[in-house]
């Protein structure tokens, strides 16, 4: 029996589910909506653990949603920091090679951003490099000049606000523990009671796959949780970084490669590296869950993704263990870098779907059923196209909960 009916859940409060629900309320605002967050606070888990980058859309497959939804993504947040006063600054970046064979790639980004629409892009040679970020090492440069930076944990703040604003409901410290589909309802159980709903869209993150499980449908997916692990640049070295310092990614790969990146709160990040986590919500070297373990080894994706990209994993392990492995691959960028210039700083989990064949899913996935949408894929840049995607999102679900 249900303690409260209401039209809609939405389950997570990070980013995206707080998006979907904002752009709810005022597509459907006459609709009952409640989102439901098991922390005491929104934007604890990817949303409130990232780097703060507003992506430009330059590294994404051209005609992914990625690309389209990062580059719309990225105008409209700029947007709506300006309109909340919410603190953003346009600092640009550049993405350096070290050698011939990423020079002749960044002209594969060069023009994967202009197919993407990406503004004002330009190859540079190392002089020209040099003017803007004068520390940095490398042979050649590309420089993208509309990236910036933001906190994501205040624009999610934000997302909250207007969703109460318009008649929403955000609970946290409400875990949804089970689920039970009725006829034309859905009883949604949690540690805060029981909530009865005519349609549920599944933000829950890291947890995503599980709560479609809950639902009683089976995920097509698997979350692998993958730890960034960030190192601090110490205040006297940060004049050695100007704005955002990446280095050209490696197309085999979904992770950028460990970077430079200024806060908007002041100071300079190095990171994050991509390490498989033992525990979903793991944020330290040490934490590991039996539950979440035997969840990945059981899988049958992961061990056909373990046999083709154990070399990378075995890497990615051993510079999360030997800081001079993480200070070796920044000193390309800045060759200045030194081991006492960085100290360990905090990590983010990312969410990343993996299929039964092994592969990784590349571009965002959403699923829908009767009377459900499931967010599988949300990773990076997810915070910067949390517009478009909450907004994509609320009209599928308002179009299916039309039909009900
Ligand atoms: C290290 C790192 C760096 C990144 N850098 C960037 C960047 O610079 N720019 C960018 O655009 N993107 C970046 N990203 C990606 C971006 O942060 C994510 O794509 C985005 O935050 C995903 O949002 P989300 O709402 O899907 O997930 P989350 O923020 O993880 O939210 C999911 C929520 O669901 C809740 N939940 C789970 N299970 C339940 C349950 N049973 N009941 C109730 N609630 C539940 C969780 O507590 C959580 O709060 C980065 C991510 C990481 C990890």
């Amino acid at each position: 029996m249900a303690d409260t009916n209401v039209d809609i859940v939405v389950i997570g409060g990070g980013i995206v589910g707080l998006s979907t629900a904002m752009h709810l309320t005022s597509l459907m605002p006459h609709q009952r909506l409640l989102v439901v967050e098991k922390e005491e606070a929104v934007a604890r888990h990817q949303s409130g653990h990232n780097s703060g980058v507003i992506h430009s859309g330059i590294y994404y497959k051209p005609g992914s949603l990625k690309a389209r939804l990062c580059v719309e993504g990225a105008a409209a947040m700029v947007q709506f920091c300006r309109e909340h006063s919410l603190p953003y600054q346009i600092c640009g970046k550049v993405i350096v090679a070290t050698s011939e064979a990423e020079s002749q790639r960044l002209e594969g980004l060069l023009q994967r951003g202009q197919a993407n629409g990406v503004s004002g892009v330009k190859l540079l040679d190392q002089t020209q490099l040099r003017d803007i970020e004068p520390h940095c090492g490398g042979v050649r440069g590309l420089h993208v000049p509309g990236t910036g930076i933001t906190d994501y944990g205040a624009v999610c703040r934000k997302y909250v606000e207007l969703i109460t604003k318009h008649g929403g409901q955000v609970r946290t410290g409400t875990a949804v523990t089970a689920m039970m589909a009725r006829a034309g309802e859905i009883v949604v159980e949690t540690s805060g009671g029981a909530f009865s709903a005519r349609y549920i869209v599944n933000c829950a993150g890291l947890q995503s796959d599980r709560v479609t499980s809950m639902s009683g449908q089976k995920p097509q997916v698997m979350i692998v949780p993958f730890r960034g692990e960030y190192y601090d640049l110490v205040r006297e070295r940060e004049h050695l970084v100007k704005a955002l310092i990446y280095p050209v990614p490696d197309p085999q790969f979904p992770f950028l490669g460990v970077h430079f990146t200024r806060r908007i709160s002041g100071g300079v990040d190095a990171g994050p590296n991509a390490v498989l986590a033992f525990k979903r919500e793991g944020y330290q070297r040490t934490d590991f869950s039996m539950r979440d373990m035997a969840t990945t080894l059981s899988y049958p994706g992961f061990w056909r993704m373990a046999a083709k990209f154990w070399r990378y994993g075995a890497s990615e392990f051993y510079r999360s263990l030997r800081k001079q492995q993480f200070v070796a691959a920044l000193q390309k960028l800045v060759p200045e870098i030194t081991d006492s210039d960085l100290v360990a700083d905090g990590s983010g989990v990312r969410a990343q779907a993996l299929r039964r064949d092994g592969s990784l899913v590349d571009d965002f996935q959403f699923a829908e059923t009767a009377n459900m949408l499931h967010m599988w894929n949300v990773p990076s840049p997810a915070a910067t196209a949390s517009l478009p995607i909450g907004r994509m999102i609320a009209q599928m679900a308002a179009k299916s909960f039309g039909s009900y």
